[in-house]
């Protein structure tokens, strides 16, 4: 398929507002994917898209058949939704979220980000490509370092309504979370409301 690749992500409009979950009280996807509201709240925008290029497909055939094109001929949701679908041959986890020593896993996580790590298509945005990378690594968080998986978990909620952070936000946000004041940044109500958590401690 010819550039630029398909969108993904945009079947169904995103939340208007932050709003608590009902499921789990936190700030809705905070809790990705262990809590179930958060979870169908969040990977709706994948299903949506999944279930549109299915038509009346084998889901496992289906995934086979993504899996086997080169990334980016699919929209980027149906290739995360085809990872789901697969087991890993080597560690039998969700592909591409297994152990972190699975070298299978590893490869396949690598290459969904193949073309949008290239300089970003203009089927996607700065905000779905942060939603992608919030998605994916909490779904394989202990591939990754905790201050890794906090970030992603606290800007979620922010994401999934539209909010991009920038580079300078980004970068305060995991300054503040190494610096142990992961609970004010909790209680955020947005990036701008995180990266104005001033630097010395209460009790300085
Ligand atoms: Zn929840
Ligand atoms: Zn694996």
């Amino acid at each position: 398929m010819a550039r630029p690749y398909p969108p993904g992500a945009r079947l169904l409009a995103r939340p208007d507002a932050v709003r608590p979950c009902a499921g789990c009280g936190a700030p809705l996807g905070r809790g990705y994917p262990a809590c179930a509201t958060c979870a169908d709240t969040v990977d709706a925008y994948w299903r949506a898209d999944w279930e549109a290029l299915r038509g009346g497909e084998d889901d496992r055939d289906l995934a086979a058949t993504v899996l086997g094109e080169v990334a980016g001929v699919y929209p980027w949701t149906c290739t995360d939704w085809a990872l789901r679908l697969v087991p890993c041959p080597a560690c039998r986890a969700e592909l591409g979220t297994g152990d972190p020593g699975c070298v299978t896993c590893s490869r396949a996580d690598q290459a969904r980000w193949a073309w949008d790590h290239t300089g970003m298509p203009a089927a996607m945005t700065p905000n779905e490509h942060a939603l992608r990378v919030a998605v994916a690594v909490l779904r394989a968080a202990e591939r990754r370092r905790g201050s890794v998986v906090a970030f992603w978990r606290l800007t979620l909620p922010f994401l999934l309504v539209g909010d991009t952070f920038t580079t300078a936000q980004a970068r305060r946000i995991r300054v503040l979370l190494l610096a142990g004041r992961a609970e004010e940044l909790a209680d955020a109500r947005g990036y701008a409301a995180m990266t104005s958590i001033p630097d010395l401690p209460w009790r300085g």
